[in-house]
């Protein structure tokens, strides 16, 4: 029987980053995951400068940054934005590219020893107002005052609990990851691309291409369903595929080649219900998901994990008891509500500008184009700082 004050289940970016900071707190945690090394998984592979403005507060950005590529830092340091095939805006880069398992372990690497690391997997949990057990498939226990149930899309251990996840929009949005390369040269012109659609029947969000290392990465975001056979073609002859569906892109890319696997990953939106229960919290995607087209499930990530170990678990700790009215705090923070409901809104707005034909959506799209334009245009003029944002 392990006994301890926070169990943590699961060791993704939510669960290693909770752990990080409580550990350095003082509290005494108990982090539990089935892989001593995080697997390589397509999921988040940048975090933006909102994002890494979140990361700071919980003090492990100095420590996580760095392991990233700064878009900032590569060539002449901005974001191409192009529609249509021309440039509209050169934003200052403030980009950070990083595949998720080295987030993910780089994170892991800020966990003080003091937390213990258990390498199982829980398969049980009961709770109540005092004292939360987890069983282990080592055949271990843990006993602690409260579990943080970080364990991401995985169903099994909510259900034992009654803790029901709605789908509000099964397949939102898919995630094409690969990395590009110019054809006919060493490198491409520009450090970071963001490429929007040319039409509604597209059925994509953005393509955007950022350095990760040496490599370009490419995560293009579709609407479509898991059996359309453009997913195939793309799979099949990826260069083709991607100038039929952006005939201009060739304008600013070259010729391309797209080098090593295709990643393909669907991601549906959920919510939860019966969370709100005495010694358990749910942090990131176990407590809810967001549209990867956004690019807000790292910022929910660290804003759950900032508020739950920087306010709420200081406080519950200082009392006795776990009851659920402790419990709901952490659901009824401001910040944190507001930081969903923004994710979710946002969620539901892309896709829509993205895909929903109709005068509205379609004035709202070349609204954003024009504006976009204008900032561009007013940037080259020195009007809008076109400056690098610091690390
Ligand atoms: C395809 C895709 C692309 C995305 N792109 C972006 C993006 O561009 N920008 C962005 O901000 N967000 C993006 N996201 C969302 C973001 O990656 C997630 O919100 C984030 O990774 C969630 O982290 P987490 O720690 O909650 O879950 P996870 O990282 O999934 O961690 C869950 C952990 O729980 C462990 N676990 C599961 N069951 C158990 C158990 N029984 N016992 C112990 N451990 C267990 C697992 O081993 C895992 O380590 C994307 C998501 C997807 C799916």
């Amino acid at each position: 029987m392990v006994d301890t004050e926070v169990a943590i289940i699961g060791g993704g970016l939510a669960g290693s980053t909770a752990a990080a900071m409580l550990g350095r707190a003082g509290v005494r945690t108990a982090l539990v995951d089935p892989h001593p090394i995080y697997p390589p998984d397509l999921r988040c592979e940048k975090l933006d400068g909102l994002q890494a403005s979140i990361l700071r507060k919980t003090g492990l950005a100095d420590e996580v940054l760095p392991a990233a590529t700064f878009d900032g830092g590569v060539r002449d340091g901005s974001v191409w934005i192009a529609r249509l095939g021309r440039l509209i805006d050169k934003r200052p880069g403030d980009q950070h590219g990083i595949l998720y398992d080295d987030l993910v372990n780089t994170m892991r690497a800020t966990i003080p020893p003091a937390v213990d690391f258990v390498a199982a997997k829980a398969v049980s949990l009961s709770t109540c107002d005092d004292r939360q057990h987890v069983a282990l498939s080592n055949g271990d226990t843990i006993s602690a005052r409260l579990i943080v149930l970080a364990n991401g899309l995985s169903v099994a251990l909510r259900d034992q609990l009654g803790i029901e996840r709605i789908v509000t929009s099964p397949c939102h949005s898919i995630t094409v990851a690969f990395d590009l390369a110019p054809r006919d040269a060493a490198a491409f012109d520009f450090s970071a691309l963001t490429y929007y659609p040319e039409r509604p029947a597209d059925r994509m969000a953005y393509l955007t291409l950022f350095p990760i290392r040496e490599t370009m990465r490419a995560n293009l975001m579709v609407y479509r369903t898991m059996d359309d056979p453009w997913l195939r073609d793309m799979r099949r002859d990826p260069e083709h595929c991607l100038f039929q569906l952006m005939p201009n892109l060739r304008r600013l890319t070259g010729e391309i080649k797209v080098v090593g696997p295709i990643k393909i990953r669907p991601a549906d939106l959920y919510v939860t219900e019966g969370h709100r229960q005495p010694g358990i919290v749910l942090v990131g995607d176990a407590f809810s998901t967001s549209c990867p087209a956004v690019g807000a499930g790292t910022g929910k990530v660290f804003t759950d994990v900032e508020r739950l170990c920087n306010v709420h678990i200081p406080a519950w700790l200082s009392s006795p008891a776990m009851g659920a009215d402790k419990i709901a705090q952490f659901y009824d923070d401001p910040v944190k509500r507001a930081c969903d409901e923004a994710s979710a809104t946002k969620a539901y707005r892309l896709r829509s500008m993205s895909i929903d034909e109709g005068f509205s959506w379609h004035a709202q799209r070349w609204l954003r184009f024009v504006v976009r334009a204008a900032i561009g245009t007013a940037r080259q003029f020195g009007a809008v700082p076109a400056a690098r944002p610091s690390l």
